[in-house]
């Protein structure tokens, strides 16, 4: 039978991608997220004709806990169960702590960390009952190290790794296993907009934070790639990743060896 994928944040960059290789294994998937909705019906229908299973479009707000509960509550309607769950939506905000909007802090603290909170406790009993599972939450390099001007991205993805590891010992004996992606910098919207205010508080050129700041401590020089991050998520999902639960896969280029 198909399997059932919840990923959020997928209408766009790394989120579709995951979903996109998903429904390339003929799964069912859901895409949640935001965007002009026109695009989102046409990424959801090019995933559709991608796989065998069905794609359906949920647009809960991932810092609306009602919201998130209807999302998986629509996943185990529509499709019986949620055999993946992975928790990828997120936005950015770069500033100095002291310059920090409140109402920023608190908006990317919800859709980084507590909405990876919201899926997980509604879809575990889910997982509970199947007797098996994959949580797969998209952290970040800076779920390892940290940068200036990012407290809020940085303290959430840190946060988030705690969070897999306490879940994946909380699910140990369930056939659940519960891991974290970190990729580098990925050359999506979300670091696309970025870019000019990165310039602004250093300082610097919007070339020059590509090549200066982004792909400074990215050894290999190089962006990674949505796919790249996608094949991993396939790879925590399958049946050879059984044994690993509680970890995260850093996909930096070399970033956090150093
Ligand atoms: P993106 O901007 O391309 O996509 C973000 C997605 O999240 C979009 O679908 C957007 O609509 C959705 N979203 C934003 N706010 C939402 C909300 N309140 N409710 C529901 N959906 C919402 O960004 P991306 O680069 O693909 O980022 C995806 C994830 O990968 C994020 O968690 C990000 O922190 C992480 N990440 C990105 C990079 C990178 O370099 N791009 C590196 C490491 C980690």
């Amino acid at each position: 039978m198909a399997r059932s994928v919840v990923v959020t944040g997928s209408t766009s960059g790394i989120g579709l991608g995951i979903a996109r290789a998903f429904a390339a294994e003929g799964a069912n998937v859901i895409i949640n997220g935001f965007g002009k909705a026109e695009e989102i019906e046409a990424a959801r229908a090019e995933l559709d004709s991608l796989s065998t299973g069905r794609v359906l479009y949920h647009g809960a707000d991932m810092t609306k806990p009602d919201e998130i509960a209807d999302l998986i509550a629509t996943a185990a309607r529509e499709f019986g169960t949620v055999d993946v769950l992975v928790n990828n939506a997120g936005i950015q905000h770069v500033s100095k702590i002291e310059d920090f909007p409140v109402e920023k802090w608190d908006q990317l603290i919800a859709i980084l960390l507590s909405s990876a909170f919201h899926t997980m406790r509604h879809t575990i009993p889910l997982m509970k009952k199947a007797g098996k599972g994959r949580i797969i939450n998209v952290a970040s390099a800076h779920g390892l190290v940290a940068s200036p001007f990012k407290s809020a991205y940085v303290a959430a993805k840190h946060g988030v790794l705690g969070l897999t590891k306490t879940a994946a010992l909380e699910l140990a004996e369930t056939g659940i296993t519960v891991n974290a992606i970190c990729p580098g910098y990925v050359l999506t919207p979300l670091v696309e907009k970025q870019i000019p205010d990165t310039a602004r508080e250093r300082g610097i050129s919007e070339e020059a934070v590509k090549t200066d700041v982004m792909l400074r401590l990215q050894a290999t020089k190089e962006f990674v790639s949505i796919e790249e991050v996608a094949q991993t998520a396939l790879f925590l999902a399958s049946d050879a990743a059984r044994q690993i639960t509680g970890t995260h896969i850093t996909i930096d280029g070399g970033w956090t060896a150093q």
